[in-house]
């Protein structure tokens, strides 16, 4: 899976702060993430703010398979 900032480097499987489920960028370290695992994720974690240096790309349309 082709990055979707960069276009440019692979997507690898990473969990963020331990427990978020996300894929990271080979080539920007760019942090690609389902809308779906960030709203169940943020369901559990009401409370929890990511840190400022953190950016992440939100993008629906991945949500078809
Ligand atoms: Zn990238």
């Amino acid at each position: 899976m082709k990055c979707t900032s960069c276009k440019q480097g692979r997507l690898l499987p990473s969990l963020l702060e331990g427990e978020f489920r996300a894929h990271t960028c080979s080539n920007c370290s760019g942090h690609w993430i389902l809308i779906e695992d960030y709203v169940s994720w943020k369901e559990r974690n009401q409370q929890y703010s990511f840190k400022e240096n953190i950016h992440y790309e939100l993008d629906d349309t991945k949500l078809i398979n």
